[in-house]
């Protein structure tokens, strides 16, 4: 029996479905390999029954609350897939403000157009999540590591270390600062993606998520006694996972 795959998108751009149908040369084993029953940017719904869902998105509204609980009851395995769904991802940035304050900005007069809109959450605030496909958008290799790794029952790496590691083991030069005040985030940020930014000659911007135990903290004093304002280092480190507290900033600043 092949396992039935349901891929679906909450609140989000839809880059990381579009990673996956960009895979011209392994989509065709893939289909082979897995039932595909549902992936709205591919196709129509085949079933409604799956054993594994990948969750693209974050939840921002109510009504996404109810839709990603029942996934969860149906899926034996729920995957959140990309930075959104993994840690609210740059919709989280929405975070920095009350939704009542990104409703009064964006529709003026008239906020109730969207009425049900919550702050950005990451799915694990949800409900819970078993495995992580992080990164914005999704790498294939990382989203074809966890397929097959999911086929032969074995567990997906996930690694838990900083992207220098990955970044020292290729050899690259060092961007930590470029002098123009772009702080690489590598030091703090999970690895796996093979130090690909440093590796083309950009600092990392951090969207595979904070390492656990990262020091942020010191980052933060480190850009700032580079010059960096406090509050501009802070908002760079939560460019992808800006976290669901909310009104961070009500007073009108931008
Ligand atoms: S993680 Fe990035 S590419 Fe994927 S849905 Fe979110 S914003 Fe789009
Ligand atoms: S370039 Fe960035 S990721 Fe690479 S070692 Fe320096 S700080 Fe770490």
């Amino acid at each position: 029996m092949k396992p039935r795959v349901g891929i679906f998108s909450l609140s989000s751009c839809e880059g990381c479905q579009l990673q996956i149908l960009n895979m011209e040369e392994e989509l065709l084993d893939l289909v082979q390999a897995i039932d595909l029953v549902s992936f709205r940017e591919a196709m129509d719904p085949i079933s409604g029954e799956y054993d594994i869902a990948l969750v693209e998105g974050a939840v921002t509204r109510e009504s996404e609350i109810p839709v990603l609980q029942e996934i969860r009851r149906k899926a034996d395995v729920l995957v959140a897939m990309g930075a959104c769904a993994a840690a609210a991802g740059v919709i989280g940035l929405r975070n920095l403000r009350s939704p009542e304050e990104n409703l009064r900005r964006v529709y003026g007069e008239h906020p109730d157009v969207a009425d049900d809109v919550t702050v950005a959450r990451p799915l694990d605030e949800v409900v819970e999540v078993d495995y992580y496909i992080r990164s914005c958008p999704i790498d294939r290799d990382e989203f074809l590591h966890l397929i097959k790794s999911l086929l032969m029952g074995k567990e997906p790496y996930d690694p838990n270390y900083p992207v220098c590691v990955e970044c020292r083991i290729d050899e690259n030069v060092c961007l930590y600062d470029l002098n123009d005040g772009e702080f690489c985030q590598g030091p703090v940020t999970r690895a796996g993606c093979g130090a690909l930014c440093p590796g083309f000659g950009s600092a990392c911007m951090g969207c595979r998520g904070l390492v656990d135990d990262a020091n942020v903290e010191s980052m933060i004093d480190i850009m700032v006694e580079a010059g960096i304002d406090e509050r501009e280092a802070r908002r760079r480190l939560e460019l992808f996972h800006a976290g669901p507290e909310g009104k961070k900033n009500d007073n009108g600043e931008d």
